[in-house]
């Protein structure tokens, strides 16, 4: 079940955009939540992406996401899937098995993008990323062209910008992972001229992204009480909690990728499974600097090791081992290790196994297109925890809890005790680039120029059910919804068709 061994992420870049371009759109039709990660081509003087003063911050952020580009945006599409890995369409409240899976279907692209304006490499992050892979040649030969802020390249072809447009139309829910600074970079390169003022930014995100913009940073932080919350750490610990909540006969999360032939060639698969208390090289130490903070000035000449598994092991049992202890995490491993294993190869040549090396990190972290999916999984595992009951026979995800209405447009702010809030006010109202964005984005012609496609024709696989298929219901929301309620608000009753009771038994 768990397929966290192979993950997969379509690759897409200008030689094969119309290929991917369907796949992009049905996954934005029919996805609740977008997670996204971005390579930057520089992050200018880090020390202003801190300073104090929030607006001047704002600044200094714009100032760099004026003269930077965006190298690569990773997008990860999570649908809460009601439909059971066996097949079966309805879920038997009744069965604990069922009940305590939370299915999610992912399907992750990485898109190659080159920016066709005056942009600043900074040596730093160009060696950084090489470091994990990425590939500058192929970026600038295949990279898809864009113009910052609203400069069109050609409004009738798959781009970037019409992505991002579709986002916008589509108003899916955004996860991001410390996501002030992504933010910033993606309106100005992707939508519009950044406003000049904070309070207009935020109005203008809160009206783009009306379901919400969610931060795991500030959740695992403020929430979560999470003792590390850089990514890397974050989704290997919380992959491992996910295990111990099914050892405990809890609700968790399951992961399934769909797969398509037509687009199997620009697939890469990547391990991001957790190894849990393997094999340890004799005296290996761990090091300090990368276990707090996910980075260490060393890089890979480092005599200490840097993987995620043995700091997580060293917090998971060597502190405190304990008999009790050591059957719930085999336990757990059991679970975790792939059972009559492997089609290698099926998909793609490119497939990496994760292997303990001294010093490295996992393959795939700092790649945008894994970097997101992570995210996504992080925040997949926070519904589950926070959430009161299973989602809806409809498949809406419902956050009728108050802790979930606690994470909604709060971005973390770096050395801030309180989040940034996305919302507008009497004081800040949307710049008029921004309405007009959104008017032009809701044009049927424009919709139709993106190749907007009926879900139910492109893959078998995965064919929507007629219930489904009514992409709007009565209320006039969709079915792939998103929703964040209060405790107190009967809409979640009404929209997912059941009654009270069914509800009460749900949360049992
Ligand atoms: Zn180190």
């Amino acid at each position: 079940m768990e397929q966290l061994d192979r993950v997969p992420c379509i690759q897409v870049n200008s030689t094969n955009i119309i290929a991917c371009w369907p796949h992009l759109m049905k996954a934005i039709e029919q996805s609740h939540f977008l997670a996204i990660d971005l390579e930057l081509s520089g992050l200018g003087d880090k020390k202003k992406l801190i300073l104090k003063d929030i607006e001047e911050r704002y600044k200094a952020i714009g100032e760099v996401a004026k003269t930077r580009s965006i190298l690569s945006v990773g997008l990860s599409f999570f649908r809460y899937n009601r439909k059971l890995i066996n097949g079966s369409d309805q879920t038997d409240w009744r069965n604990k098995d069922e009940f305590c899976d939370w299915n999610f279907k992912v399907i992750n692209f990485e898109l190659l993008t080159l920016c066709n304006e005056e942009s600043v490499l900074e040596d730093e992050s160009r060696s950084f990323l090489v470091s994990h892979g990425f590939d500058f040649d192929a970026q600038t030969s295949i990279g898809l062209q864009y113009l910052r802020a609203d400069q069109e390249l050609n409004p009738d072809v798959p781009s970037i910008r019409n992505l991002f447009h579709q986002l916008v139309n589509k108003k899916v829910p955004l996860v991001l992972h410390n996501g002030l600074l992504d933010l910033i970079f993606i309106y100005h390169n992707f939508l519009a001229n950044l406003p000049p003022k904070l309070p207009t930014f935020v109005a203008d995100l809160d009206k783009l992204f009306p379901k919400g913009i969610f931060d795991t940073k500030y959740v695992a932080e403020h929430n979560f009480k999470s003792k590390g919350s850089y990514l890397e750490y974050l989704f290997y610990q919380r992959q491992r909690r996910n295990l111990e909540r099914r050892v405990a006969n809890k609700p968790f999360i399951s992961i399934s990728f769909g797969s398509d032939d037509s687009i199997r060639d620009f697939v890469v698969e990547r391990s991001m499974k957790s190894i849990i208390l393997g094999d340890k090289p004799e005296g290996l130490k761990i090091c300090d600097d990368y276990r707090q903070h996910g980075w260490c000035k060393k890089g890979a000449s480092c005599q200490k090791s840097h993987d995620i598994d043995f700091i997580l092991d060293d917090e998971d049992f060597y502190k405190e081992p304990s008999k009790t202890r050591k059957r719930i995490l085999a336990k757990m491993n059991l679970i975790n290790s792939p059972k009559n294993d492997v089609e290698m190869g099926e998909v793609g040549d490119s497939i990496e196994i994760k292997e303990h090396i001294n010093g490295q990190v996992k393959s795939g972290i700092h790649r945008s297109g894994y970097d997101a999916f992570m995210t996504g999984y992080c925040f997949a595992t926070f519904i589950n925890e926070l959430s009161k009951q299973k989602p809806g026979k409809s498949g809406k995800l419902n956050f009728s809890t108050s802790e979930m209405l606690k994470l909604n447009n709060k971005i973390f702010l770096t050395g801030k005790k309180d989040p940034l809030q996305i919302r507008y006010s009497q004081y800040s109202k949307p710049s008029s680039n921004i309405s007009k964005l959104i008017t032009e984005t809701m044009s049927p012609e424009i919709t139709k120029e993106c190749g907007i496609i009926d879900p139910e024709k492109v893959d078998g696989s995965n064919s929507v059910t007629s219930e489904e298929s009514k992409s709007l219901n009565s209320s006039g929301i969709s079915d792939c919804d998103l929703i964040v309620t209060s405790e107190t608000d009967e809409i979640s009753d009404s929209l997912d068709g059941t009654n009270g009771t069914e509800s009460i038994d749900e949360e049992q």
